[in-house]
């Protein structure tokens, strides 16, 4: 059965063998996303080497996707309790004071965010257990309400759901995770609590200051500002992360159904690959199967064709991350064949004008009944683009070089294939055999020259 929808898996401790890495990647594995919150870039230096060794050894192109932790705002540290209950209706005050503080107060290390809050504006902590309302703000001091209460404790993260925080997008422990990360040429960045398409901007001229190789950059979608200014964000970006654990905190949680529908749209209309993320499947970090509402949930990013899931704790922490591929694999391949064979109209639209090449390319696969499109890639764009308008048939991407089929891994529907003695149209026909294409028109696109050929 063909998959169309890419798999993100998150790679950590109970999936960094060579054995397990493997297994991962001959089930399905297109992209491993190491997450730099949790180590220095040093650390995942060799975990980067073993994933691109199993790739190689395999023969199968994975991408690798680091995953910079960006602007997570903490508080300080409590006194000797270490964490203090906080009630509804009580004050509670920020301040620029590092001492440990009590059940009245603690240190706010960041200037930044004690500038930018404004009154009326919430501060979420605990995963929004805990909900403060700001009252006044002063220079050194920002005054609030507890609107809901929990325990507070040491240097917790702290999310601003109504805050435009006017900080740099890379902190110090980001740039020396960058300038580490990209010695080893990895194929795709992803940037944490994007704002605004300046913080991309940013982080691609930081990145063409240290090197020319081409690196993409994501945006991970978690704030409300940046769910805002989706399409501007998507235009400097080279793809989109809807990072639903923190966007889940800063939107109300039954607006990210919607949202991640918008932004799917969005990033169609505008060619750029969409990762639907966090809590896939939860429940398997020590589930064998499943639940019902898991099963559903990924098979609903297929049917609204996003282009890749992605993996987390169920693969860094779980009990099994090969069952968890396989499990993924088993529900994406059966919602996109469902697709293909039972199509829904509504989910072809996607305001592209009638006269887009990609669009013509893909009717004219539709018209013909072709069986594949081949795609002769010199870079990602044109395979990427066919892609987004969503023909339901395999694209074939014919790569002259490795990193280009690597990051093609994570385009919905592109089969990438690295082999430069490959590299030439007289030998389209062989790789659609590669992918046990049998019979019929394969329309091919070689730079401006789009043709059919048939396939016998
Ligand atoms: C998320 O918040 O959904 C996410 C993917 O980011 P992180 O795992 O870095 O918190």
């Amino acid at each position: 059965m063909t998959r169309f929808t890419k798999i993100t898996a998150s790679i950590g401790p109970n999936c960094e063998t060579r054995e397990i890495l493997t297994e991962m990647i001959k089930s399905g594995v297109n992209v491993c996303r190491l997450n730099f919150s949790h180590d220095t870039g040093n650390v995942q230096g060799a975990k980067i080497d073993l994933i691109r060794s199993v790739a190689d050894k395999l023969n199968i192109p994975v991408a690798i996707m680091i995953d910079i932790q960006g602007p997570k705002h903490r508080i300080g540290d409590f006194e000797t309790e270490n964490h203090y209950p906080l009630k509804i209706g009580q004050k509670f005050i920020l301040d620029s004071d590092p001492t440990p503080g009590n059940e009245h107060r603690v240190f706010l290390p960041d200037r930044d965010v004690m500038k930018s809050l404004n009154v009326g504006d919430r501060i979420l902590l605990n995963d929004g257990k805990i909900e403060l309302k700001v009252d006044a703000v002063f220079d050194d001091e920002i005054e609030t309400t507890v609107v809901r209460g929990d325990e507070i404790w040491s240097r917790r993260g702290f999310n601003l759901p109504d805050t435009d925080v006017d900080t740099e997008i890379l902190t110090t422990k980001d740039r020396a995770d960058l300038e580490y990360a990209i010695t080893k040429n990895p194929d795709f960045i992803a940037i944490s609590f994007v704002q605004r398409a300046e913080d991309i901007a940013f982080v691609r001229d930081f990145i063409a200051q240290r090197t020319s190789h081409p690196i993409k950059i994501i945006a991970k979608i978690e704030r409300p500002k940046a769910v805002e200014r989706i399409a501007d964000i998507a235009i400097a970006a080279d793809g989109i992360m809807i990072a639903r654990g923190d966007l889940a905190v800063e939107l109300p949680f039954e607006q990210v159904p919607a949202v991640s529908r918008n932004i799917i749209r969005e990033c169609r209309k505008l060619n750029r690959p969409v990762i639907m993320a966090t809590q896939m499947l939860s429940s398997m970090v020590h589930s064998e199967f499943p639940t019902r509402a898991e099963i559903s949930d990924v098979a609903t990013a297929a049917y609204l064709r996003a282009d890749s899931t992605m993996t987390s704790e169920e693969t860094t922490i779980g009990d099994n991350p090969v069952n968890v591929i396989q499990t993924m694999d088993k529900i994406l391949s059966y919602s996109d064949m469902d697709t293909i064979t039972n199509p829904y109209d509504w989910s072809r639209l996607d305001n592209v004008p009638e006269n887009d090449w990609s669009r013509s390319v893909s009717s004219m696969a539709y018209l013909n009944k072709a069986v594949a499109i081949v795609v002769f890639a010199n870079d990602t764009e044109s395979a990427t683009q066919i892609a987004c308008r969503r023909p339901d048939l395999p694209i074939i991407a014919v790569c002259g070089k490795d990193y280009i089929a690597n990051q093609l891994s994570l385009v919905r529907g592109v089969f990438p294939i690295f082999d430069k003695y490959l590299f030439g149209e007289r030998l389209a026909f062989e790789s659609a055999n590669k992918f046990g294409i049998g019979y019929g028109k394969l329309v091919i696109v070689d730079g401006d020259k789009i043709s059919l050929r048939t396939l016998d």
